[in-house]
């Protein structure tokens, strides 16, 4: 299937041929039609997937056709998000894909001055990302009217419920104007999310794509079984040969997370290291150099890395195993995304070994052992 066959209007066409999209991900193929017809969606679909893009393109396709646009400057769709990395990266989306249209988008979130976003937004704004609290905090300020809202999207509910957002959604239902259409992503529909989606979805079609261990099957994994003081050399030497790949290394400290950073860059390769105990600025600024090539190996903690995409990363490296199996498929599902081959790279020191067990039954996979350097 093509863009052009799912009804892809001549500016978003123009816009996705240049960001080298050539065809529809699965569930871009099953969401953009049940959109564009103006329905209420259930998506069961992780990051990595092409989620963003299949409610990006229909929202701007369809306020682009709208008359009510030339109207009035006024927030027209509304994408909620758990993180601010997550905003971030859905309003970069709304703006490559809306670079042909004259559609206003922007992005809110907190942690930062508030004032360069009130600014924006005072300027007039059609698609608005955001995390809830800062959304809460501008509408309480009058900053932000939500009575213009047609579309809305409930993106990573999940998470958002993990989070403990599900008081501040709370508050912002009632604030929507009771006819709109709603798209509702989520990865996994325990029985909190499927509550929540029943009371905000009206009669809402179900699109689901691949669960998370089949994420995995794009991804080569490679295991070394090697002495925790030996890790650094062994970062060291993979690294000189991966030569100009991108590189995600999970760590499993913020502290372990700087020290790795040290020490790479002592030896000459460029990296920068992200967790909590950096201000989101240093965080963002770091995301920057990675995703532009600037740098190109990065290190983080689990939940720095949480939410972040990074198009075109070609190497996971986990210099620590993680705690849980699933952290493990997390951590190598951000490579091998949209039809390209990702390879995992698994650091195994002697008291990791039984972690090993607990993905291998996880995934169903056997990891191929390349190095044993412990005595
Ligand atoms: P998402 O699941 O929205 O986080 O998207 C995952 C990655 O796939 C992002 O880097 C997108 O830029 C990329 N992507 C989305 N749709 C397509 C497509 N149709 N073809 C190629 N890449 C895509």
């Amino acid at each position: 299937m093509t863009f052009t066959e799912l009804s892809i209007s001549e500016p978003i066409l123009k816009a996705l041929l240049i960001k080298g999209y050539q065809t529809p991900t699965p569930i871009q193929e099953k969401a953009i039609p049940v959109a564009l017809d103006g329905k209420d969606l259930l998506g069961i679909a992780q990051t990595g997937t092409g989620k963003t893009a299949a409610f990006a393109i229909p929202i701007i396709q369809m306020l682009n056709e709208s008359r009510v646009k030339k109207v009035r400057r006024e927030i027209k769709a509304l994408i909620l998000t758990p993180t601010r990395e997550l905003a971030i990266q859905i309003d970069e989306c709304f703006g490559d894909y809306s670079q042909y249209t004259n559609l206003r988008h922007a992005v809110i979130f907190g942690g930062v001055n508030q004032r360069p976003q009130v600014d924006q937004l005072n300027r007039g704004v059609d698609i608005l990302t955001a995390t809830p609290g800062r959304l809460l905090d501008l509408i309480a300020q009058k900053h932000i009217s939500l009575n213009g809202i047609s579309h809305f999207v409930l993106d990573e509910a999940d998470r958002m419920l993990d989070m403990g957002f599900i008081h501040d959604i709370k508050r912002i239902l009632p604030l929507l104007p009771k006819q709109k259409q709603t798209l509702f992503f989520s990865a996994t529909m325990p029985t909190a999310i499927a509550k929540l989606s029943r009371s905000i979805l009206s009669q809402p079609v179900r699109v689901e794509v691949t669960p998370a261990s089949s994420a995995v099957d794009s991804v080569v994994q490679h295991l070394y079984f090697v002495e925790k003081s030996l890790k650094s050399n062994l970062l060291f030497t993979v690294l000189q040969k991966a030569q100009s790949k991108s590189v995600l290394v999970f760590s499993r400290t913020k502290h372990g997370a700087d020290r790795i950073a040290r020490v790479l860059n002592k030896k000459g390769i460029g990296c920068e290291a992200i967790h909590g105990n950096k201000s989101q600025n240093a965080r963002q600024r770091a995301l920057t150099n990675f995703k532009s090539g600037k740098t190109k190996v990065i290190i983080a903690t689990d939940i720095a890395a949480r939410g972040i995409d990074i198009a075109d990363l070609e190497m996971v490296i986990n210099y620590d195993l993680p705690d849980v199996a699933e952290t493990y498929v997390h951590r190598i599902g951000r490579t091998g995304r949209a039809g390209k081959t990702g390879t995992a790279l698994s650091f195994c020191a002697p008291d990791e070994r039984t972690m090993v067990n607990d993905i291998q039954k996880l995934t169903g996979k056997k990891l191929n052992t390349v190095l044993t350097a412990v005595s």
